[in-house]
């Protein structure tokens, strides 16, 4: 066993959160060293091949790895970080004095303050067969895919509709795997629907309301028994079916990963709404043990955009603390990073987030704005089947059809309130509103926009889509969002496809903007018969049609 060395901030996880609150404190003059028990630095981020939602000032629009590759960046242009990789935390005793495993070595340290952001481990649900090999946790498809290049299976059933088995799904497509089903037992999908609806479109069935009973296989996975539920969550008789597949990829919520927080006895509680037991803390991130803070999913589940914000404030507040720089000014900027993470909260999709925070005794020491709770539009149907209503439509396409005469217009089909703004910021025409909240729904100011395309490529949630309706006297032109591989090229032939993935009709390339500005988000548009530029808005290369 070494010596004791002396340090100013530990902070324990390399993920969105640990990297975040290092920077705070370095960037204050605070000696930082950051241990991650892996060998590379990022956490859930090296998988995120996705673009983030939230504020511009947070990344949104910035894909899950870039933010990564920027943040480490930063880390390693910083003097004052020391990056201990391969670094597993044992112990942290009574005394503060914590135990580090490296190089077969334990080494002991002791930090004047600590910023645990150990992130979360995913649930496990119980059914009939579950261990059969193909069986997977969503992070597991994610590292195996993004991270090692494997992939998992060929036909995937998913179970839960949240954010995450959401983006895995859409990861598997992309990744050339056929996706069965995904199967929610909650009456409406967890996730945003913009990601929904962008795996509708895909052909992908969203079965709200329905449950695992068993797999089916002997060696292997080759399937899968589900069945629906009723409102009260008990099993419909007779509704069971047969899904085939290979690999069922369990998706089912994550839950904070306290273990180490528990062992230095800081006191915690169990918040459903936030994954589980979670430490008290207060609002600057400190625990019930002073000069130990938290930051991240180890306080609570939510987004990566929410977890890199809380690890600017833990940072922060260690910064004021040790006080080597101006405590005014770095007081300012927690108030800022405060009031930014209280607007990405104040939605309906972070109601969930305030109640559970609520339950600690927290609101950020204001009261959130309740009116942006309510969702402006009746999304019931698409929260259950992840297609746009009639009605929602409506709310989104010019009150008069001669506006399409104008020439190209961009139709926003976004309809969730949440926080996210990249199609306003990318607009240069400031054709696109939320009406000043980052929460509201985006509408399209359809006499400023000139069907420039730049926000179909920008839009994280692919929900952004230019319509010409009077290409020619009888063709239609849709540009549209196109993620995949191999590209189409100008001029071919392609299948296209409406909000349900159902077959249209067959339409032509005629432009593809998919350069550096583009960030792998092509811009294609399709040349359709005109009566269906209300309804097309996807496409799907035919195999053999390609050279
Ligand atoms: S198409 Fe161009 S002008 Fe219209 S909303 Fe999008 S970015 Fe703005
Ligand atoms: S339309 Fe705007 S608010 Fe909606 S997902 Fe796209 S960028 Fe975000």
């Amino acid at each position: 066993m070494s010596k004791i060395q002396n340090l100013e901030l530990l902070v324990v996880g390399g993920g969105p959160a640990g990297l975040s609150a290092a920077l705070a404190a370095a960037n204050y003059g605070i000696k930082v060293s950051l241990t991650e028990e892996r060998e590379f630095l990022g956490g859930q981020l090296i998988k995120q091949t996705h673009r983030f939602f939230g504020s511009e000032k947070e990344y949104a629009g910035t894909r899950g790895i870039d933010i990564l590759k920027k943040l480490i960046d930063e880390v390693n242009k910083n003097n004052n970080i020391e990056v201990l990789l391969s670094s597993r935390v044992l112990g942290i005793y009574e005394d503060n004095i914590v135990t580090i495993l490296n190089d077969h070595k334990m080494k002991k340290y002791y930090p004047q303050s600590i910023i645990f952001a150990t992130g979360a481990s995913e649930k496990f649900l119980a059914f009939e067969n579950n261990d059969l090999p193909g069986i997977f946790g969503a992070g597991a498809v994610q590292t195996l895919m993004n991270v090692y290049g494997v992939l998992p299976a060929t036909n995937v059933l998913m179970i839960g509709s949240g954010n995450i088995g959401l983006i895995v799904c859409y990861q598997l497509l992309q990744a050339g795997v056929k996706v069965a089903a995904i199967v929610e037992a909650a009456p409406k999908i967890g996730g945003y629907s913009v990601h929904a609806s962008k795996l509708r479109r895909l052909g992908v069935p969203i079965l709200t309301s329905h449950t695992i009973k068993k797999a089916i296989g002997k060696e292997k996975v080759e399937g899968a028994v589900i069945c629906e539920l009723d409102s009260n969550w008990n099993e419909v008789k007779g509704t069971e079916q047969l899904i085939k597949c290979d690999a069922i990829c369990l998706s089912v919520g994550l839950t904070p990963l306290v273990d180490l927080l528990k062992q230095r006895k800081v006191k915690t509680t169990y918040v459903s709404e936030l994954g589980g037991y979670v430490p008290l803390r207060d609002e600057n991130m400190e625990t019930s043990i002073k000069n130990l803070f938290v930051a991240g999913d180890v306080s609570g589940i939510e987004e990566a955009t929410a977890a890199m914000i809380e690890g600017q404030i833990a940072g922060l507040s260690v910064a004021k603390r040790i006080g080597k720089n101006s405590k005014d000014e770095i007081e300012e900027r927690i108030e800022e990073a405060k009031n930014e993470l209280e607007l990405l909260r104040s939605g309906p999709v972070g109601k969930k987030i305030r109640k559970g925070l609520s339950k600690l005794g927290l609101n950020h020491g204001k009261n959130y704005n309740e009116k942006f709770s309510e969702e402006a539009l009746d999304i019931s149907h698409l929260m259950k089947t992840g297609v746009p209503s009639e009605e929602n439509l409506k709310n989104k396409l010019p009150s008069e059809e001669k506006v399409f005469d104008k020439g190209p217009i961009a139709i926003s089909e976004c309809f969730q309130r949440f926080p996210c703004d990249p199609c306003v910021k990318s607009c240069p025409f400031n054709a696109i509103s939320e009406n000043g909240n980052i929460n509201n729904i985006p509408y399209v100011d359809f006499e400023k926009c000139t069907g420039c395309g730049i926000c179909v490529s920008k839009c994280p949630g692919l929900a952004m889509f230019v319509i010409h309706k009077n290409f020619s006297e009888t063709t239609s032109v849709v540009i549209m969002p196109y993620e995949f591989l191999p590209r189409p090229h100008k001029g071919e032939i392609v299948k296209v496809f409406d909000r349900e993935g159902k077959y249209l009709c067959d339409g032509k390339v005629i432009r593809i903007l998919d350069g550096k500005f583009q960030d792998k988000t092509a811009a294609v548009s399709i040349e359709i018969p005109k009566e269906y530029y209300l309804q097309a808005r996807n496409f799907k290369v035919e195999e053999g049609n390609h050279g």
